[in-house]
């Protein structure tokens, strides 16, 4: 799927290929690209323009990274802002503190939305979770069939008072009924039109406000393309959507509606649909929904050795810093970040030979340690940060950091004197020296 889009994105990495740096002019080429691409696969304007923006504002910002091709860098950058705008990780279904859980489903018809409510359903059975569902179309009493049908086939119960009954009623009761009987998700199936409908709407609303849901899905076909947008945008303004179900994600050749719906809502994408079968449902992971869009099967190896050579840069970068005493309040929190990303300093401390010896007070003093260095220099303005003499000269500037971070002047003035002195072995380290040791590292 979205093969088209794919060949666009190539060359747009292609036309980058060749350079050697990321720069504003050959970035407006590859965006381009990314823009056409977009809009050829059929995503909503506005979102494909903030989309861009957001890509442009990342590249521009990016430091051209050496032993890095831009064509990767830049792969990396559109793939984590295709990651973000589709919201980052999978979010799963609410569950009520008290059962039942109430799904309600929404859509227009023809979506895929009575078979999504049998694939949720039997999705949840197989997590060892009961469901009851329950049919409120009463304007097309083959829809009611269709879901006990469904309902028969994944061995589901299914509530349902014929086509005479108010659609509001039957939702009601239907809830009672899951109470009733113990039952942990009730799921609501809808009425849907080919259009959106004021009457429709209407419905819908008085249905959520009987029975307070949990969740309320928008079912998008996927082949909507740039109406997507529209859609999700009016269910959200007129019901509140808490979610989207992505249908029909087997045969689609355009990608538009997957970063349409979260754009436009801020609610996640829940589940896809990959088929007409009732087990053709999966849990929506941008990740993978990003490398489906970027066309490439092997985008996430791509970017993840993109990544470690954006590390690997980055690190030797370090190095050359501190080598050549450059190395600033900026460099410092950065590193303060990594160390804190890599877990506790307890457990880094374990892994190192011959460390494991600090006892539980030491390490919580260096955790400690950690944290305040790192409140303090976030109080530092940018110009402070590069230029740490400033703060040795100026105790007005300490006494702000000071009140900025909740610490004394003394403690401001005592990290300023830390850092002086360890940039100034690193110093003498990076001109072959070692305080003490002359000739150690060669020199
Ligand atoms: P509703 O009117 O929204 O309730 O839509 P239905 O559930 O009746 O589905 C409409 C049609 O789409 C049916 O033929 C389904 O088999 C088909 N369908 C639903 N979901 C998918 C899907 O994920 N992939 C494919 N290929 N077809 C689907």
């Amino acid at each position: 799927m979205f093969d088209a889009l794919a060949d666009r994105l190539e060359s747009a990495w292609k036309k980058l290929r060749g350079q050697d740096k990321i720069t504003p002019a050959n970035i407006q080429d590859a965006l381009r690209e990314v823009r056409r691409a977009l809009l050829e696969a059929d995503v909503n304007l506005q979102v494909v323009k903030d989309f861009i923006a957001g890509v442009e504002a990342k590249a521009q910002g990016a430091e051209v990274i050496s032993g890095v091709r831009p064509d990767q860098q830049f792969i990396k950058i559109v793939y984590d802002e295709l990651v973000e705008v589709m919201g980052d990780t999978n979010v799963p279904l609410a569950q009520a503190e008290v059962a039942p859980t109430v799904v309600l489903m929404a859509g227009l018809q023809g979506t895929g939305k009575t078979t999504a409510t049998a694939k949720l359903a039997l999705h949840l059975k197989k997590i060892d979770r009961n469901c009851l569902l329950v049919a409120t179309d009463v304007y097309r009493p083959a829809a009611i069939d269709q879901l006990v049908t469904l309902g028969k086939q994944i061995q589901v119960p299914v509530f349902e008072m014929g086509s005479d009954a108010d659609p509001v009623e039957i939702a009601r009761r239907g809830v009672e009924q899951g109470k009733a009987e113990g039952v942990d998700t009730v799921i609501i199936d809808t009425a849907g039109r080919l259009q959106i409908d004021r009457d429709m709407m209407g419905e819908l609303a008085r249905i959520k406000e009987a029975v307070q849901p949990q969740e309320t899905l928008l079912v998008v076909d996927a082949m909507t393309g740039q109406e997507a947008a529209n859609l999700t945008r009016t269910f959200h303004e007129e019901i509140g959507i808490t979610g989207a179900i992505l249908t029909k994600l087997d045969g689609d050749s355009r990608g538009g509606a997957a970063l349409s719906v979260r754009q436009i809502s801020g609610q996640p994408i829940k589940f896809v649909g990959v088929g007409e079968k009732v087990e053709a449902l999966q849990p929506f992971y941008p990740e993978r929904m990003a490398s489906r869009i970027l066309g490439m099967g092997d985008v996430l190896t791509l970017v993840e050795k993109a990544q470690e050579e954006i590390d690997l840069a980055d690190a030797e970068q370090m190095q050359e810093k501190i080598l050549s005493a450059k190395f600033d309040f900026t460099d410092f929190l950065k590193q303060l970040r990594l160390l804190k990303n890599m877990g506790s300093l307890g457990g880094i401390i374990k892994m190192i030979p011959g460390m494991n010896k600090l006892n539980a007070d030491q390490l919580k003093q260096g955790e400690t340690q950690l944290k305040r260095c790192e409140a303090m220099i976030k109080s530092m303005t940018a110009q402070e940060r590069k230029d740490p003499d400033i703060l040795a000269s100026s105790p007005s500037r300490r006494r702000r950091i000071a009140s900025g971070s909740g610490y004394k002047e003394s403690d401001v003035a005592k990290l300023v004197s830390d850092f002086q002195k360890m940039r100034g072995l690193m110093q003498q380290m990076g001109q072959g020296g070692f305080p003490g040791m002359p000739g150690m590292f060669g020199g």
